[in-house]
This record gives structure tokens, sequence and C-alpha cells, in this order.
């Protein structure tokens, strides 16, 4: 009899943006006369960079001429994408990262997903609450979790983001294996300063730890003093894996690529406690079940860092910081506390009530929809996220509806 992985059934279902597409659909069925505004999703919507679009066209056409057609590619990625990388993102920010250390993919969200596979299923891990769900429902699927009772895995632990710390997590009272981090963050917005970025990086060393720094909002980063990349701390080398995503930096979401480094000089440990290079094992892992990104999709990501590109990608983040700007401004002026926004595309906005009836009210009364703080995990109840990510003009809209109607 074949047996299912039980580990699924584990699984806390995710309603959370079914729920918010029920409800939208509902309003949109009583008032077919008003217009919706989506300010939930995290999903980009301006088009790729021109450069982008460019490197991809000129790759597509070399697929059509058998001279210059390209088959499988290295796994790894193209040398011409991973060098790009290794000199703009981090040698350009004084971070020791070579091209041979980053493994270009299709999306962090796979990265992030996959990369426990690597670890033991004993290992202590602890995840951010609220989170990016994917690093907890993966290990969930895995089976390091325990059951869920009153919200929570028993054997995962929570590290509590809450207004008192800034949603920055206070670090482990005990040592932990595993340790997944998300700066700039998604869903508050937080982000981290190097003194702060150093203390974990600190206690990663003390006690053996991996840190798994999830860094796919770093272009939104305007901010001079916060650290791109955990590799400007000292010793990150030793205890950090990095996931960076072209998705919400140029546009890339539908188009897919992205990238994770791990140092040569990062170890994990045998039972018996002999060190072992997790690169290593991450290339038989991302060799044995990945055959690379498509080559034209790695031109297009490759042009990012041309000069058109930067300034073109500048230009992109630059519109969705003003949109962002454009909140925060909103926010603040009726009187809501708030945080993010100012280095990331999303605001994180204390509701003075429950998450999911601020959520209805706002919708109900302007047709905007948010995203309810609470399907991020516990701590995010009381809060909703706005995204920056839309038109000027129905930022700007949406705003402007909010302001009545929160002022009457
Ligand atoms: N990491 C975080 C924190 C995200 O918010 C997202 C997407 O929303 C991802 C990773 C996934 O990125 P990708 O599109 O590269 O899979």
């Amino acid at each position: 009899m074949i047996q299912i992985n039980e580990n699924y059934l584990k699984l806390k279902a995710s309603y959370l943006f079914s729920d918010i597409a029920k409800r939208v659909t509902a309003y949109q069925e009583s008032n077919p006369d008003k217009s919706v505004i989506r300010l939930g999703i995290g999903d980009v919507t301006h088009a790729l960079p021109e450069a982008c679009i460019r490197a991809f066209h000129e790759a597509v056409d070399e697929m059509a001429v058998d001279s210059s057609f390209r088959g499988y590619g290295p796994e790894q990625g193209y040398e011409f994408l991973r060098q790009a990388i290794a000199k703009n993102d981090f040698q350009a920010h004084g971070a020791d990262i070579n091209a041979d250390e980053i493994f270009v993919s299709d999306g962090a969200k796979c990265d992030t997903g996959n990369i426990q596979e690597i670890f033991d299923l004993n290992c202590r891990i602890a995840i951010p609450d609220p989170v990016y769900p994917v690093y907890l429902d993966t290990n969930v699927m895995a089976g390091r979790t325990g059951s869920y009772r009153n919200g929570r895995y028993e054997e995962i632990v929570y590290l509590d983001g809450n207004a008192q710390n800034g949603f920055i997590p206070d670090l482990p009272d005990h040592p932990i294996d595993l340790i997944y981090l998300c700066f700039p963050n998604n869903p508050t917005g937080a982000t981290i300063t190097k003194e702060q970025l150093k203390t974990w990086v600190d206690y990663a060393k003390k006690n053996k730890t991996i840190l798994l720094y999830d860094a796919a909002y770093e272009a939104f980063i305007r901010d001079d003093t916060l650290p791109h990349s955990i590799y400007e701390i000292e010793g990150a080398r030793e205890v950090a894996i990095e996931f960076r995503s072209f998705s919400k930096t140029a546009g890339f979401t539908g188009t897919r690529c992205a990238y994770t480094v791990i140092p040569k000089s990062l170890v994990a440990y045998t039972a018996a406690g002999d060190p072992h290079s997790v690169h290593s094992l991450w290339n038989r892992r991302h060799s044995t079940k990945f055959n690379g990104v498509s080559y034209p999709v790695q031109r297009s990501a490759a042009a990012i860092y041309t000069d058109a590109g930067k300034k073109q990608v500048t230009d992109l983040v630059d519109g969705y910081m003003a949109n962002a700007d454009l909140i925060r401004n909103a926010i603040n002026s009726m009187g809501y506390s708030f945080i993010g926004g100012e280095n990331s595309p999303y605001i994180w906005v204390a509701t003075k009530s429950d998450s999911w009836s601020f959520f209805d009210m706002l919708l109900e009364k302007t047709g905007v929809v948010c995203t309810p703080g609470a399907g991020f995990g516990t701590c995010g109840e009381g809060y909703i996220r706005i995204s920056a990510f839309n038109t000027r003009e129905n930022v700007t809209t949406a705003m402007s509806r909010i302001r009545q109607a929160l002022a009457t």
C-alpha cells in the first residue's frame, strides 16, 4: 500500500490569499460600480527594464541559429551571469564573494524552500514570526516541526517580531542550528543595521549555527548605512547562506531568475562532528535536481548589470519607492503607527483592531485591498501589510480614498 508523506497533513491550510480573493469577489458583486485597488499581493506591476528585454530578444535570436544555439547550460548558471553578480552585488559593496560561490536558480522561493534538504532532520530550527511562509511550510513537509498546536508548531523556535523590538527579533537564548532571517523584511518592511546583523553572525559563530539570509528585497535599500548583503559583516562567510532574487529588483516575477550564495568556507558537521563543505552538498543537490535557468533569461538578468540596465533598474525601484513614500505619508497623517516603506516596498501598519476586521472595513469603505498581518503568523495579528507595487495613479487614488474614509 502506497502511503503519503503525512507531514503534509500537518500543514496549516493557507487560506490567506484565497480568503482575500473570496472577500474581494463578494465586495465586487455587491458593489459593481466601485473599482477595487489591490495593494495586497506582493507582485510587481511594471514591465521588465528595456535593457533586459533587448538582451532577452537577442538571446532568443541566438537560439534560432545552429551556430549560436545553446542546449543544457551549466546547472550553477552561466559564467557571464555569475561573474556579473559577484562583481556588482558583492565585491562592489566590499563583500568577498566569488563567482563560483553563486548558484543561479529560477527563484528564491525554491531556494529558500529547498535548502533545508541538505541539513539533518533533527536540527533545531528558528523561524521569525511574522514570516514569509515558505521557510516554515517546507520544514513542516520535511517533518522537522512536530504537530501544530495553538497556532504554532511544537518543535520550531519562533523568533517573535513586535512593536517593542521593532520587528527585529531578539537572539535565541539557547543554541539553534539553522536560523532564517529576511531583511528588508517581508511582510514588515523592517531593516537591520550592520551592528545588529553582527550580533547574529557572532551568535552563529559561537553556536555553530547557519544563518539563512533572505535578501530578496535588497534593491529597495536607500539608506547607505544598511547592509545590502550579510557578507558585508565580518565573519559571515563562515556562517551564512544568502538568497537573492531578480523578481522584485527588476520585475522578474514571471520571468524567473534568482541566485543563492554559499561561500566555500561555510561548513556544517557530520554526526561525528567532522566539518563538511555546505557548498559541495548544495552543488550536488542543485546539479542532481535542477538543470539550469534558460539561456535567454540569464542573458536578460545579466543586462541588469550594464550601465543602461543599472539606470533602468534604479528608475523602476525608485518608482515603487515613491509609491511607498505616498503610502507612508498618508498613513502617518492619519495617526496610525507603522514601520517599513523606507527601505522596503512594504508598509506594516498597526490597525488598532484585529487584522481581518480592518481588512474588511478598508475594503468596504474604500475598495482598497491590503493583506491582513495575521496571515503571516500570530505576531502579525493587529497589523496589515500595504504593498507599494502598483501604478502611481492607483496608489494616489487608494490613499485619497483611505484618507477620506478613515477621517470620517
Ligand atoms: N523571499 C521573499 C522574502 C519573498 O517575499 C519572495 C516573494 O515574494 C521570495 C523570496 C520569492 O522570490 P522569487 O520570485 O525569486 O521566487
